[in-house]
């Protein structure tokens, strides 16, 4: 599925965004750099607070107003995020991204129907269905062939009896239903890049697996291009390809999902690793880590997990580790790999 050499579809490079509170600003992302390819799952993962949303929020130029951009780049196909007016940010969107929300409930407007609400993509978007029509089809046929692709795509995500769900409200759906809706509505555009944020977190955990299984079946089928923020070690195992964990703001390790779960490097990588739960191990208890994520507005000098660090040594509390390069896909940011691979 991961084809190198390719162009990314993704690329953020040294990214740092501040947060204005309390009446000052402080800094909430510091020189995030990631890349998506084609075809490509990428897994961010961390703890709340870790600053994966707002990264993913700021790939999509949907940034909160109490936030600035300092410095970095982003670009998606090639073409620059930063730095253009709200008409031209959404057609970016509408020809690149998509963005699927945790939940689904707040994102479908409970006065339409399921397909009413896919179908105004059409409408918005009247060039997604030229390539079909020639330009040529008005009114009533138009709005069939419309119809006829939503009930397509919720067949595409696995909506038993598609005809008649279309017909249906949100609030007649259980949570998973609404979910692989919101997932057709995304996938209408086939964009390049789909952002999918924390999306089976209010899900239970049968469900969540089903959806879980629709994603990958999707990447296969249509080549579809994922960013998956999670805080769950497991979703990265069973959907990503490759892994950026994200602490306090900065990525601290990126490497191929394999290599990352046999022997991760950076010690945060590690214990999100072991505070995973085991089917196969003795342990009766899981292993959390000691402490909290510290707070943006009073950060911690030096490494920032050095107060929680069961490694830290000498540089740790004064200086901020660099990223180091251990292979063509393996990053950390630990000064106890400063000198290359331990
Ligand atoms: Fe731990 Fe030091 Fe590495 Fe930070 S830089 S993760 S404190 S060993």
């Amino acid at each position: 599925m991961t084809r190198l050499g390719e162009t990314a579809v993704l690329e953020v490079e040294d990214l740092c965004v501040e947060l204005s509170i309390g009446g000052r600003w402080v800094r909430a992302l510091n020189n995030v750099s990631l890349s998506v390819r084609p075809g490509e799952a990428l897994g961010l993962v961390g703890e709340s607070g870790s600053g994966k949303s707002l990264t993913a929020l700021a790939v999509a130029g949907l940034l909160p107003e109490n936030a600035r951009v300092v410095a970095g780049s982003i670009r998606l196909k090639g073409e620059a995020v930063l730095g253009r007016s709200e008409a031209e940010l959404n057609r970016l969107r509408g020809r690149a991204l998509a963005f699927i929300f945790q939940n689904p409930t707040s994102y479908l407007n409970p006065l339409l129907t399921v397909g009413v609400q896919i179908a105004e993509v059409f409408e918005v978007s009247p060039e997604l269905l030229a390539s079909e029509d020639g330009g040529r089809l008005r009114g009533g046929e138009r709005r069939k062939l419309a119809w006829r692709r939503v009930v397509e795509h919720l067949r595409l995500v696995h909506i038993p009896d598609p005809e008649r769900v279309a017909r249906q409200y949100p609030f007649e759906l259980s949570g998973g239903m609404q979910q692989r809706v919101v997932i057709a509505m995304a996938l209408i555009r086939r964009p390049s890049l789909v952002i999918a944020d924390e999306i089976t977190t209010a899900l239970d955990v049968t469900v969540q697996a089903q959806i879980l299984r629709l994603l990958a079946e999707l990447r296969a089928s249509i080549g579809m291009t994922l960013l998956l923020i999670t805080h769950d070690m497991g979703i990265v195992a069973q959907l990503a390809d490759r892994v950026a964990v994200m602490y306090s703001g900065s990525v601290v390790e990126t490497s191929d999902v394999a290599s990352l779960f046999a022997a991760a490097r950076h010690p945060y990588a590690k214990a999100l690793l072991e505070a995973v739960p085991r089917i196969d191990g003795n342990e009766t208890t899981l292993r959390a880590i000691p402490g909290a994520i510290p707070a943006i507005t009073n950060p911690p000098p030096g490494c920032r997990f050095h107060l929680r660090c069961p490694r830290v040594f000498g540089p740790c509390a004064g200086t901020v580790p660099p990223a180091v390069a251990l292979g063509e896909q393996h990053s950390v940011a630990c000064h106890l790999y400063r000198d290359g691979p331990a």
